[in-house]
């Protein structure tokens, strides 16, 4: 089943978030969803710092991509989830409506994985690099880890269950942020740990343009979330973008058809988007994704 959030068109910047699609909210008690809530709102509100003061919209989704790779609740950066290895690899990306676009795969020791994809967007001539040297982390100015900073009790628990086979349901989840700045232009960001258990070396759709990030200032920007091959192989974002530019779909319309492409060939997860004149959709077709948006400048979170 589709479940769909939306915010009308308005004048105002726009922002949306999410804390990935293989969230369980009947699993949650109400402390735990107290917590996300809050580490939502605190996200949508980073960003709403940067989109109130004029800031640029990609500015505003890396401000709120860092608050959730930050946070150990999501997976992304501290709290990532752990590949059969038992280690933390990173992909992350971010798009601007402008066309550039920026992404790292495999990230072992960099902090904020989403400043790595920002770094190479703005400071290399290529798209996507994977497992950027150190060196050129510390020439970026980024701050770097050891293995352990990513790594959480509740992570190494989840990866002991996986194999041992007791834990069914999502493994999943991911971080990601869109926006529409005053001047009217849009960015997207989107950060992971993947998908839990995963073969060492795998990459997601997170860190793909077209697959699992996507920007442009005429149609859409959309940050996805879910099982990521499914994404790949059918360039869901891009995929929302070509349904908005080359008929007269609406974003709900585009949207739709988009997860409807996904349902059939029995994908799972969910996108946030935001398109050129400020409407949002939040839509998924999991239990539940961890969301947040702002709405003529107040704060929603969904847990
Ligand atoms: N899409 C991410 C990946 O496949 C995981 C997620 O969003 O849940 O790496």
């Amino acid at each position: 089943m589709l479940t769909t959030l939306r915010a009308d068109v308005s004048d105002g910047p726009a922002l949306a978030i999410h804390g990935g699609a293989g969230a369980r909210p009947s699993l949650l008690v109400d402390d735990e969803k107290a917590e996300y809530h809050a580490a939502l709102a605190k996200a949508v509100r980073a960003g709403k710092v940067v989109l109130d003061a004029g800031g640029p919209a990609l500015d505003a989704v890396c401000a709120a991509v860092l608050v959730l790779e930050d946070s150990p609740l999501f997976n992304a950066a501290h709290g990532a989830a752990l590949n059969a290895d038992g280690y933390a690899e990173l992909d992350a990306a971010v798009m601007v409506g402008a066309g550039d676009a920026g992404g790292v795969a495999g990230v072992r020791a960099v902090r904020n994985p989403v400043l790595a994809a920002r770094a190479v967007m703005e400071q290399t001539s290529h798209v996507l690099l994977v497992d950027p040297s150190l060196s050129m982390v510390e020439a970026w100015g980024l701050d770097l880890v050891p293995p352990e900073y990513f790594i959480t009790p509740a992570r190494v628990a989840q990866l002991e269950k996986l194999r041992a086979k007791e834990l069914t349901g999502p493994r999943h989840g991911t971080v990601g942020a869109v926006a529409r700045d005053a001047s009217g232009a849009l960015a997207a960001a989107t950060s992971t740990g993947g998908t839990a258990n995963q073969l060492p070396g795998r990459v997601g759709d997170s860190p793909i343009i077209g697959a699992g990030t996507w920007a442009a200032n005429d149609t859409v920007a959309i940050s996805c979330t879910g099982v990521g091959e499914e994404f790949m192989r059918q360039a869901l974002a891009h995929s929302v973008h070509a349904h908005l530019k080359h008929t007269d779909a609406t974003l709900g319309d585009a949207v739709h058809a988009a997860m409807a492409d996904l349902g059939d060939a029995d994908g799972r997860g969910g996108l946030i988007a935001v398109d050129a004149r400020g409407g949002i959709h939040l839509t998924y077709n999991t239990e539940g994704m961890f969301s947040g948006w702002l709405d003529r400048g107040e704060i929603h979170t969904h847990v």
